[in-house]
């Protein structure tokens, strides 16, 4: 099964799950592919990245680790997508730096208004946390990537 990221030209986007790349293929031929929002069939392959998934999500949070734990290692061709959707999770969100565990408790058990928010936590926060239901998304610090971002 492979799980293709699509996109109507109404900018729906959605999952489409196929056996492989053919399959997609010949479902498109045959105009089998449609949006499940509008039915549309004029539908765009988006590059398949990592799921950041922000606006789903009640808690949407970044929090960087360091070490290999629960790192998402992008792969060479996802890179650029990945990087485009970790600046518009940068954009969106507030950095609490190391306070992080502690803001995501507070929005989470409603002691604090709801919003996205960035900042750092050991690998054991960020399991603790999700332990406690409160999603967390762990992305490994990249050289430079917080320059140019404020
Ligand atoms: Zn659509």
């Amino acid at each position: 099964m492979k799980v293709l990221d699509l996109r109507c030209g109404l900018d729906h986007r959605f999952e489409g799950w196929f056996s492989g790349d053919a399959d997609f293929e010949s479902q498109m031929e045959r105009g089998l592919v449609a949006c499940p929002l509008c039915n549309a069939t004029d539908i765009t392959r988006l590059p398949s990245a990592p799921r950041l998934n922000l606006s789903g999500t009640r808690e949407s949070a970044l929090v960087a680790t360091q070490g290999n734990q629960d790192i998402v290692e992008p792969i060479a061709a996802a890179q650029a997508a990945w990087m485009h959707a970790v600046r518009d999770m940068m954009a969106n969100t507030v950095d609490v730096g190391d306070r992080f565990a502690e803001e995501a408790r507070r929005i989470h058990y409603g002691e604090q208004e709801q919003r996205g928010i960035r900042g750092r936590a050991t690998p054991e926060e960020a399991r603790a946390l999700r332990d406690e239901g409160i999603e967390v998304m762990a992305v490994p610090l990249l050289p430079g990537f917080t320059e140019g971002l404020q």
